[in-house]
């Protein structure tokens, strides 16, 4: 059975870990540095087995080690942006801490896919790579399924259709960079800009790239994390099953989309072994530019992390 380990069991870790419970595809283990956190929510998540129908293990522990043999592991260990906070003044200690876990990956799971979930995500993700040393295919950064998933339910609101009839797709960093790629956003296959004024569209982007804050502005303490976590499955979901599904995933660039050692939002098949492959879609003008800023913002994050 394969099994997935959950660093930091807090709201994303722990949601996510029940949305895969569900899926009963693998045995669980939940880890937090926080006493009999992870532990409780374990036993909590036990009691639920018979009543949502999954049977494989779930533990719960402080114990790093405790990722000894995982197939995947899901990093969300950190510290949750408050408001007024932006990614990057979480970036000095949730880098800190991410260092310490990913050598103790490197240690006991060697052969583990890592999806990283803990912000300034695309920086965490450079960081887990060059403390594990593990290939790119086996780092991946989730993001763009969220910042999809987000851009799909905005503008099914916008139109007033089913949000599983939109397709759409966030490329670029994950913060107020990211590119929300309008030219091959569809609904059941008809583009969205056959359907709504430009203007409107352009207010959905706008939301979208502040959808995050929009969901801490209202929570006030932590962020968003019922559609980080369903965000983090359906990449766990793939990479486990071999599904191949394509999603915007935050993986490092050697060459593609003429980027080169730098993670980024694109394209990206997940299937068995983790990053499959990327695939470079064409891209508008302003698109391509928009990436090109979003690339410059991450670049920039990535020298914060060295400095
Ligand atoms: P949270 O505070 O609820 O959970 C984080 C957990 O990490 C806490 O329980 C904490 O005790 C634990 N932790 C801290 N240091 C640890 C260590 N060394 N080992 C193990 N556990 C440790 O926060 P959350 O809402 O679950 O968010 C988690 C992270 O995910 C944050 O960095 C947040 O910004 C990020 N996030 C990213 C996205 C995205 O789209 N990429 C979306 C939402 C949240």
């Amino acid at each position: 059975m394969p099994k997935v380990a959950f660093v930091g069991a807090g709201n994303v870790g722990a949601t996510a870990a029940v949305y895969l419970a569900e899926t009963d595809l693998a045995d669980i283990v939940l880890i937090d540095v926080v006493d009999g956190m992870a532990a409780g929510k374990a036993l909590d998540m036990l009691a639920a087995g018979p009543l949502r129908g999954f049977t494989h293990a779930v533990e719960g522990t402080t114990d790093m080690d405790a990722v000894e043999g995982a197939d995947l592991v899901l990093t969300t260990a950190g510290l949750a942006r408050k408001p007024g906070m932006d990614r990057m003044d979480l970036l000095k200690k949730n880098a800190g801490i991410m260092r310490g876990i990913a050598e103790r990956i490197k240690a006991k799971a060697p052969d583990a896919v890592v999806v990283n979930v803990a912000n300034p995500l695309d920086v965490i993700t450079e960081q887990i790579l060059r403390t594990t040393g593990f290939p790119r295919e086996r780092v991946i950064g989730m993001a763009g399924v969220l910042d999809s998933a987000r851009f799909r339910a905005f503008l099914a609101l916008e139109l007033g259709v089913a949000r599983t009839d939109v397709q759409a797709m966030v490329l670029g960093g994950h913060g107020d960079t990211m590119v929300p790629l309008l030219s091959g956003a569809t609904v059941s296959g008809v583009p969205v800009t056959d359907l709504v004024p430009a203007e409107k569209l352009e207010a959905v982007v706008e939301r979208t790239r502040k959808a995050g804050a929009e969901v801490v502005g209202l929570l006030k303490t932590g962020s968003a994390f019922v559609s980080p976590a369903a965000s983090a499955v359906e990449m766990i979901v793939s990479i486990l099953t071999g599904q191949e599904r394509l999603v915007s995933a935050c993986v490092r660039l050697e060459g593609e989309y003429g980027f080169r050692g730098i993670t980024l939002g694109v394209p990206a098949v997940l299937g068995r072994g983790g990053l499959r492959r990327i695939v470079e879609v064409k891209l508008s003008d302003g698109e391509r530019a928009a990436l090109e800023r979003s690339a410059e913002a991450v670049r920039s994050g990535i020298a914060a992390l060295e400095s």
